[in-house]
């Protein structure tokens, strides 16, 4: 008797948002753009104009950028 279990194909995609939600305006409009060349990576809001420079860093993707940047917010050191 041989059960035939439909293996369920699970696609492990690893979706890596681009888009966040900023801390200040609550708007989804923070953007990291990282600038591989001059060893910067940008965070901006696209609606309040919120912005750091941090340092690029190897292996970090966007979303630890996004965590530093809404630190720095936190931590007052963004207006
Ligand atoms: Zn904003």
């Amino acid at each position: 008797m041989a059960r035939r279990r439909r293996r369920e194909a699970k696609v492990i995609r690893r979706v890596i948002p681009k888009i966040f939600t900023c801390p200040k305006c609550g708007i989804q409009a923070v953007s990291v753009i990282e600038d591989k060349a001059s060893g910067i990576v940008r965070v901006v809001c696209g609606n309040c104009g919120l912005a750091t420079n941090l340092e690029y860093v190897k292996n970090m993707e966007n979303v630890d950028y996004f965590n530093r940047f809404v630190d720095k917010y936190h931590s007052g050191e963004l207006s």
